[in-house]
């Protein structure tokens, strides 16, 4: 089976100097954010691939690269075979964008307030020209809200609501693959599940593609097939759902399971220490993480480790076995 989605060594950098101090001081270094660090993995079509790291690990940067909307600095990713930032057939890339849709954290942020439901839905196909008779009811309906809703406003609904018109503007144009990010963080615990069993149900129904982007191994947990752990913009292991569950092979993974939320024995929630991220602008030489890291060895702060094959998981770590 070969791949709908290939992400190749993927990396980006940003210039973080500030603009307007270049000016005032001539000769002020240039300070480069590396987002993503030579990125590689492959989505399978009608599959969930989850995007699994902190705040600062490179999950949004890699989603905004796949849909096209920021350029990779080195690397590629590929669509159905086409490479957005390269591909110099306009038709070819008309037909992969309209293939992918992106849902975002904020449902309040990414809905028009001024205009009503029905075309907020039905915007992505009307700036095409196409037919969008009582497609706003039909998606409204799709997505477990009501036909006559299409005349109402975003204020008028709840944030699980407001997601789930979010959901229904993404699937108007019909698409294959859709980016989630962290498309449940910002919604209460009671609405997430709710939200998560819907895109589970529209991927089953429709066919689709999705790469679900959170900071939460639990909140992917019900949804992925595979996931990625990503660590300062590195991806550090890679694995079949049931495989990292199972025996996850990174000490930062591992982390990240201790991370999730538990009860001590008087039902008090136990948050335990996990230091800080490094400063991605200089981030720590060798593996990235052996600041943080209970295993860490000599050979950690010095080489970068690969990414080795071990079983079903890919891993970057010198003692993973
Ligand atoms: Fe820890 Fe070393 Fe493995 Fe990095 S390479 S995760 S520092 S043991
Ligand atoms: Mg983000």
């Amino acid at each position: 089976m070969s791949a709908l989605i290939s992400v190749r060594n993927l990396t980006r950098v940003f210039d973080v100097s500030k603009p307007w101090l270049n000016r005032v001081i001539e000769r002020l270094p240039v300070a480069l954010l590396t987002a993503v660090s030579d990125v590689s993995f492959d989505i399978e079509e009608k599959t969930v691939y989850a995007l699994v790291g902190e705040s600062g690990s490179g999950k949004s940067t890699i989603g905004k690269i796949v849909v096209g909307l920021v350029p990779p600095s080195e690397g590629a990713v590929e669509i159905s075979g086409v490479d957005l930032a390269t591909e110099r057939d306009d038709a070819k890339v008309d037909a992969v964008r309209s293939d992918i849709q992106m849902i975002f954290q904020d449902p309040y942020a990414s809905l028009n307030p001024r205009w009503r439901v029905r075309d907020v839905i039905a915007e992505p196909v009307a700036a095409r020209g196409g037919d969008t008779t009582g497609l706003a009811e039909r998606l409204l309906e799709q997505v477990g809200l009501s036909a006559a809703d299409a005349s109402k406003y975003p204020h008028e609904f709840s944030g699980g609501q407001r997601q789930r018109i979010c959901i229904a503007r993404a699937l108007a144009s019909g698409p294959k693959i859709i980016v989630c990010d962290e498309p449940t963080s910002a919604l209460d615990v009671s609405v997430q599940s709710q939200v998560l069993n819907l895109m589970s149900d529209l991927r089953e129904d429709l066919g689709l593609t999705y790469l679900f982007i959170s900071h939460d191994l639990t909140v992917v947990q019900h949804m992925a097939d595979r996931i990625g752990v990503l660590y300062l913009g590195r991806l550090v292991e890679e694995a079949p759902r049931d495989a990292l569950f199972e025996s996850p092979k990174h000490p930062y993974t591992r982390m990240l399971f201790d991370a999730a939320p538990r009860m001590d024995a008087f039902g008090r929630e136990v948050d335990p220490p996990k230091g800080e991220i490094p400063d991605a602008i200089n981030p720590p030489t060798g593996c990235a993480f052996h600041p943080r890291c209970p295993l860490a060895v000599d050979r950690c702060s010095q080489e970068r480790p690969e990414m080795r094959v071990i079983g079903e998981t890919r891993v970057a770590c010198h003692l993973a076995e």
